[in-house]
Formats: structure tokens, C-alpha cells, sequence
């Protein structure tokens, strides 16, 4: 490819509309180009990008013996229903109706539909395990449609469903799966980590992340881990042991009254005016699950972890109470306390969940629903709660301790580049996918599925590599192996020497442009440097001598050489790709 002729516009200036590093670069050096909310060009370079990662996914997927198809894009309401979650799946769901007022949804993922065709097609176990994949793009009408291709509404994405007649056979899916994925990644040149997680919205039993490690805002996830033994895990999921704390109050209380406690908001408030350790009070939030209203109970010093408690409500949808809606709880149970004051009192109709933090809990301090009081020496018995629940609702924080090794937990952030759920009989129970056993009686698929964001590893990669100049491409997935830069092109003999490595490269099967632009070098180089091509082979003055510039870009070594040998390097390179 001549750069004169490559369609690719540099830009002298960051979008001011990108947050993290990926979205910077990738739209200043003309890879992608925005044309609505959270909807993206990927315009040549990127292209090339990502056909090398679905190329990759796409070997390794086939080698571990899954089969390649296509789905439809559009999907109809009926499908949805009978799994349920027409009316489960949030706004994420993009729907839409036809000119026959027929109502349609732009698949976000595709559990209905290839569980509809394996229902249609796998009708005995003699035809499974089958694992069935795709690479499609994706429409979620995410909230936040932020940070690039990390997170966009339109995106591409590789999905693989697998069907098993029972879990041994599941299990060992999942375990081929994990390998592929791990191999997969690698291709890609990026280390990750395979961390256990929560199944949200997709549901099923046992789900892990690959996390592309970056303590930059670009995680988005907390990834909690030992390095000591192999714990880690998202902090959704994540579980620790705590350090010895107060639980008991009775040296601080010994009867149980009502105290005076004005203006004590805060928890820092609250122990400081008693001078009491936050580990003897009780706290007590209100959060709205599925639009109604749940009281979660946490000893003070620790934090709530929201998709815990959503799925310790059997919740689908979770957000904290906004104070208006606050002030109509307590109105509609006769009080009218603010926010600091809230408690367990009265309020029997309403669904509370006790972290496991509060069961040891004695002789505590808690809201009782009027301002600017408190009830001390308390216990959770005094309130005669009826259905409480105990469950593990808690954020686990730094300094607490792992909960297999019991070494202290470190934490960082992650990009999500990829998914495995063991999803058993999820869908195929409701939809009523069955096929018929050995024994001769029909029972539900027992699934899995496996999900990679191709435009999100492309651009996690761009995260992981780069530095202040630009992107430093891995050359997996380079859009180009190698770019040629002859200095002056009104230099015949640098001219010449450039076109015939541009040939002979070329001929071998390298990627390669020559930047035949009449342009100074010192913007031929920024450009290079900003596109990412791995390699650069600069055909300069030395060429007087015999000998070109060859370039690295990770390590930013300069090696003078021969033509010859340059262009032998450079295929030796591109031979070892993996
Ligand atoms: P997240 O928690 O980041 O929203 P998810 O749990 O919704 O991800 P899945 O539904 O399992 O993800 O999708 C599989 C893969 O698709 C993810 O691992 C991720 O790499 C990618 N992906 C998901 N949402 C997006 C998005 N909005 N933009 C780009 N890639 C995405
Ligand atoms: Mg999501």
C-alpha cells in the first residue's frame, strides 16, 4: 500500500469528546470516526485491525472444535418472551417495530435464537456436545456509551453457545473454552487474567472474566486478587475475610435506650459524637430493586456491593433510593426521618437483607426512623423483623484478606475482554429446548456461552500498548507489518532502494506501506509513529553507504543495516507471527 493512497487522516489534536487512551489514539490516527453516540466508522486501518482479531478467534475457536454460522441481526419479541426476558432485559434492549406493527429488537446477544435452532435441530444426545459461534456486531442502548470502542452501543462481537446432554460434559466445554480463550488473547498480545464473576443479566450458575489488567480509568472493573495462590475475582463477586473487629458493644452500652444524636449524618458523624468504633453501628440503606424498595443492613465500616444484594433479592434491576423516594418510605410507614436516621423499625413489609457482617453483631447502634436519634445497646432481635435474610452483600476492600489463602487481597482495574458461563438449563428450560437421552426420555439442553468483544480487544490492546507518541500495535494485529520511509523522494537512489524493499516485502507476503508522500520526514515519522506500525524502515542519507535505518517501535531500538539483511529481518519477523 502506497501512504499517498491509503485512506487515513491523521489528526493534529486528541477528540475532545475521549476520556481514555484508546479512544484518543484510535480517532487521531484515523482509525475510527464517529457518527452517533456510542457508534462508530471503523474506517480501513481499523478494519484490518479487527479482521486480524476475528481471524484469530477464529482459528482458535475452530481448533477447539466449534462450528462457525450466522444469526440474524433483528430478532422478534415472541422469541424473547419465552425465555423471559422480553420484560427482564433493561433499556440496554434496543426495540423497534415493522411497517406491520410487528415489535423486533436489535439483538444484543443471542441465547433466544440459538437456542430456537438447537430445539429445531439437536434432537438426540448422539448429536452433542455441539458448540455453535458467530462474530456479528451487537446493539445495546448502553447508559453510558463512553471511552471509544470500549464501550460502545453498536460493537463487534464474537458469541458461542454450547450444548451438552449433561454437566460433566458442560464442565469440560467450559475448560476447552478457557484454553482457547487464554491462547487467543495471547495471539493477540495481551496478557489477562481469568477472574470469577457474577452472571448478571445472562444469568446461570458459574461465570469467569478475561481482564486486561490497566490502572486506568479504561477498567471498569475492580479485580480483586491473591498473589499468592490463584484467587482472583471482579468485585461484584468477590469475597474476602475480614480483619478482627468490635462487634460487641457491651462495653460501650450497657442498656438499650434511645439517645440524642443531633446532626449526626454520616457514620464519621455518628462514631465520632459517641466515640465509639464504626464496627458497633449498624447501617442501615435503602435501595430500589425491580421498583420496589429494599432495606440492606451492613456493619458501618464496610460498603454495600449492589449486584450482590440485587441477586440476594432475586432482583434484576438495582439502584440506590433517590431521598424522595427515601422521605416516601418513611412517610408511608408513619415516620419521617432523614437520611442517617434510617432503620429496620416498622418496617415489616419491606424486603431487608443482612450482610453476614451483622450476624455477630450485639449491643449495637442504629436509626430508628426520627431525626437526630439513635437506639444504642441494640440487637437485631429488638426489631422482630420476620423475613430476614442473611447474605454476603458486602463490597470486599482493600487490606481484607484472601478468602482461600487468607494473605492480604490487592486490587486493580480490568478491561473485560471476554466471558465463559456455565448457563445449564437457563433457556432451554423455558423455551423448551429438549432432546431425547440414551434412557429415552427428554430433558433440556445443558448450556454454556462465551462471548469476546472483538472491537473491545482491539482497542484493550491499544490500552495496554502505547506510549506518548502513539499506538505500539502488538504485530498480531497490526494493520500493517512494517512501514518504509524514504526521507526525500526527489532522492533518486533512496527512491530506489525503498521501492525494491517495497516489492520484495511485498512479494514475501509482509504487510507493508511505503510513505511515497512529499512530505518532511519529521512528519512521515510522527505519523508512523502515532498509526503504530510495528516496524519502521527508513531509507535516508546512510543509503550513501549502503546501509538503512530499521526501526522497532515497542523498544524504540535503531539498528543500521543493509537493505538486504532489513528486509530478511522483516520477513523472519512476519514468519514468526503467531
Ligand atoms: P460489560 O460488563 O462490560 O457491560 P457484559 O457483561 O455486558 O460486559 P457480555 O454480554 O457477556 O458482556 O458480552 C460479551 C463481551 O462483549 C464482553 O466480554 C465484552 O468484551 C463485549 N462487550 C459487551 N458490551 C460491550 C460494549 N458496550 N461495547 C463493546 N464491547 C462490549
Ligand atoms: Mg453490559
Amino acid at each position: 500500500m502506497k501512504m499517498s493512497k491509503l485512506f487515513v487522516q491523521t489528526l493534529r489534536e486528541f477528540p475532545s469528546d475521549a476520556e481514555v487512551v484508546s479512544h484518543k489514539m484510535l480517532a487521531r490516527a484515523g482509525y475510527i470516526r464517529k457518527l452517533t453516540s456510542g457508534v462508530y466508522n471503523f474506517l480501513p486501518l481499523m478494519w484490518r485491525v479487527l479482521k486480524k482479531v476475528e481471524t484469530i478467534v477464529r482459528e482458535e475457536m475452530d481448533a477447539a472444535g466449534a462450528q462457525e454460522l450466522l444469526m440474524p441481526f433483528v430478532q422478534p419479541k415472541e422469541l424473547w418472551e419465552e425465555s423471559g426476558r422480553w420484560d427482564a432485559y433493561g433499556k440496554e434492549l434496543m426495540r423497534l417495530k415493522d411497517r406491520h406493527d410487528r415489535v423486533m429488537c436489535l439483538g444484543p446477544t443471542h441465547e433466544e435464537v440459538i437456542t430456537a435452532i438447537a430445539r429445531d435441530g439437536l434432537k438426540s444426545y448422539k448429536q452433542m456436545p455441539v458448540n455453535l459461534y458467530q462474530i456479528q456486531s451487537k446493539f445495546r442502548d448502553e447508559v453510558r456509551p463512553r471511552y471509544g470502542l470500549l464501550r460502545g452501543r453498536e460493537f463487534i462481537m464474537k458469541d458461542a453457545y454450547s450444548f451438552d446432554v449433561d454437566e460433566a460434559g458442560l464442565d469440560k466445554e467450559y475448560e476447552n473454552m478457557a484454553r482457547a480463550y487464554k491462547r487467543i488473547f495471547d495471539r493477540c498480545g495481551l496478557a489477562t487474567k481469568m477472574v470469577q464473576s457474577d452472571s448478571g443479566a445472562i444469568g446461570g450458575s458459574v461465570s469467569h472474566e478475561f481482564m486486561v489488567i490497566t490502572d486506568t480509568d479504561a477498567g471498569e472493573n475492580d479485580v480483586f486478587y491473591c498473589d499468592n495462590c490463584d484467587y482472583s475475582a471482579n468485585s461484584n463477586h468477590a469475597v474476602s475475610k475480614l480483619p478482627e473487629a468490635v462487634v460487641d458493644g457491651k462495653e460501650y452500652f450497657t442498656q438499650t435506650k434511645v439517645m440524642d444524636t443531633p446532626n449526626t449524618h454520616s457514620i464519621e458523624e455518628l462514631s465520632a459524637f459517641l466515640n465509639i468504633p464504626s464496627t458497633l453501628i449498624l447501617k442501615s440503606l435503602v435501595y430500589i430493586v425491580d421498583k420496589k424498595p429494599v432495606i440492606a443492613l451492613i456493619r458501618a465500616d464496610k460498603a454495600v456491593e449492589e449486584t450482590k444484594l440485587m441477586n440476594a433479592v432475586g432482583g434484576i434491576d438495582i439502584r440506590i433510593a433517590s431521598s424522595a423516594e427515601i422521605a416516601e418510605l418513611m412517610a408511608n410507614h408513619g415516620f419521617d426521618a432523614v437520611p442517617g436516621f434510617i432503620g429496620p423499625k416498622g418496617m415489616d413489609d419491606i424486603q431487608i437483607i443482612a450482610d453476614e457482617t451483622v450476624r455477630d453483631m450485639k449491643n449495637f447502634v442504629v436509626g430508628i426512623n426520627e431525626t437526630d436519634k439513635h437506639l444504642v445497646g441494640a440487637n437485631l432481635e429488638d426489631f422482630g423483623i420476620k423475613d430476614l435474610k442473611y447474605a454476603d452483600i458486602r463490597l470486599v476492600q482493600r487490606g481484607e484478606f484472601c478468602p482461600e489463602c487468607g494473605r492480604p487481597l490487592l486490587v486493580t482495574r480490568g478491561i473485560e475482554v471476554g466471558n465463559i458461563f456455565k448457563l445449564g438449563t437457563k433457556y432451554s428450560k423455558p423455551m423448551n429446548a429438549v432432546y431425547t437421552d440414551v434412557d429415552g426420555k427428554t430433558k433440556p439442553f445443558v448450556m454454556g456461552c462465551y462471548g469476546i468483544g472483538i472491537s473491545r480487544t482491539a482497542a484493550a490492546a491499544v490500552e495496554a500498548h502505547y506510549d506518548e507518541h502513539g499506538i505500539k500495535w502488538p504485530i498480531s494485529i497490526a494493520p500493517y507489518h512494517v512501514t518504509i520511509v524514504p526521507v526525500n523522494i526527489l532522492d533518486e537512489l533512496q527512491m530506489k532502494i525503498a521501492n525494491e524493499l517495497y516489492e520484495k516485502l511485498q512479494n514475501a507476503g509482509v504487510e507493508v506501506v511505503i510513505d511515497d508522500r512529499d512530505e518532511r520526514a519529521g512528519v512521515k515519522f510522527k505519523d508512523a509513529d502515532l498509526i503504530g506500525f510495528p516496524y519502521r524502515i527508513t531509507v535516508g542519507k546512510t543509503i550513501n553507504e549502503g546501509l538503512v535505518e530499521f526501526k522497532t517501535r515497542e523498544t524504540g531500538d535503531i539498528e543500521k543495516i543493509t537493505p538486504e539483511k532489513a528486509a530478511e529481518k522483516m520477513i523472519e519477523i512476519v514468519k514468526n507471527i503467531k
